[in-house]
């Protein structure tokens, strides 16, 4: 079986991800769903089988985009 590519890592702490979801929406593929943590706020998840590593939800990311220009 040919080996994937990485998982894209939309987030490592819960700071790192304000629930835009920019992410959700772009992705082609539909392979990212929102989910919401206990306190109610929304976090993106991805479908691991559904995602074929296109990396736009990396891109359009509002926090990692700003994290890339300092
Ligand atoms: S890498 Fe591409 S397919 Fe995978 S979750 Fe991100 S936008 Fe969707
Ligand atoms: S685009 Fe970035 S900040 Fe927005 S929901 Fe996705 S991971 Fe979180």
């Amino acid at each position: 079986m040919k080996k994937m590519k990485e998982l894209p890592i939309l987030f490592g702490e819960k700071e790192l991800c304000c629930g835009c979801s920019a992410c959700y929406a772009i992705c082609p593929k539909s392979a990212i769903y929102m989910v919401l943590d206990e306190e109610g706020f929304p976090y993106p998840k991805i479908e691991t089988e559904k995602c074929v590593r296109c990396y736009k939800c990396i891109a359009v990311c509002p926090i990692k985009i700003k994290e890339r220009s300092r």
